[in-house]
């Protein structure tokens, strides 16, 4: 049986809610039931759901509780930011102070214990317990209901957390949690990791004589290393590539007699233009070894 959930953000539109240290209620709670409402289709099956207002609509009390009843809701969950005094703090839920089921009382406690906990991931928060009230949302909508009052906007340390993108998506993403539970809906099958099919490359050390980590070619004399960029010349082929700042270039010989100082290999020369380059000879000791291991 697909089960029904409707998601109420609480005031919108010319009706702002709580306003305090530059928020607004009825944002607030959208953000939130907006992140609750991801999290359920992402991780969850067998339900559908649907928020009384979705953007910044107004609506009355009565336009919110005749939509879930007219759907014939199996959960009611309204959402608000509490508002008092600077120093008032915490979190606190309601259902209805009378005529409530055991399973209202359940979901009450599985939602509270839910946002609570998800909330103090963030801190110290004062649990202001489960209580009853005699609220609109909770009194005319005909399914298992509960409302949320999550944290004071009129405090500044809570409005701080109120300001803060992850905690108000960690509060949404605990409602629909505490729904999940509540309706036992199941768990969406996520996709099966698959075994990772290419083992992993052992770092393959070739022989050699290693300069600075780089294996050394046959006959190399030096290195040079490029310090601003400048062309890899070909006189034969009349073709060059850029070289850029920090390449290392193999040199096999110095050529003495033009301006193409350093021949790098297959017909390739780096000029020695002042600046650009700078010539590193093999150290003597690596040369031997080098030799050694060429030569045989
Ligand atoms: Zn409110």
């Amino acid at each position: 049986m697909t089960k029904i959930i409707e998601w109420d953000k609480g005031h919108g539109g010319i009706d702002p809610g709580a306003i305090g240290n530059g928020l607004l209620e009825k944002v607030l709670t959208h953000k939130i039931v907006e992140y609750a409402m991801a999290y359920l289709s992402a991780n969850y099956t067998g339900f559908k759901q649907s928020a009384t207002r979705k953007g910044d609509q107004t609506l009355s009390l009565n336009q919110r509780t005749d939509k879930a009843n007219r759907e014939d809701a199996d959960v009611l969950v309204s959402v608000h930011i509490n508002s008092l005094s600077s120093s008032s703090k915490g979190f606190e839920t309601f259902i209805y102070n009378r005529n409530v089921g055991d399973a209202t009382i359940a979901f009450q406690n599985i939602l509270h214990a839910e946002i609570l906990a998800a909330m103090r991931e963030f801190g110290e928060i004062d649990d202001r317990g489960k209580k009853r009230g005699n609220l609109h949302m909770v009194r005319e909508s005909k399914m298992v209901a509960c409302l949320t009052e999550n944290l004071f906007i009129s405090n500044p340390a809570e409005a701080k957390l109120l300001k803060d993108e992850a905690f108000l998506k960690a509060v949404g993403e605990a409602h629909a949690r505490g729904v999940a539970k509540f309706l036992k809906l199941p768990a969406k099958k996520k996709p099966v990791q698959k075994p990772e099919t290419k083992p992993k490359e052992e770092e393959i050390v070739e022989d050699g004589v290693y300069w600075d980590g780089k294996k050394m070619a046959k006959g190399q004399i030096g290195r040079v290393i490029i310090l601003k960029s400048l062309p890899l010349w070909s006189p034969e082929k009349k073709k060059h590539r850029a070289l850029s700042v920090g390449d290392v270039i193999t040199v096999y010989r110095i050529n003495e007699t033009d301006n193409y100082k350093y021949e790098v290999g297959g017909g390739y020369t780096v000029s020695n233009v002042n600046g650009y380059v700078k010539y590193e000879q093999v150290p003597d000791d690596l040369n031997e070894a080098n030799e050694a291991f060429y030569n045989g």
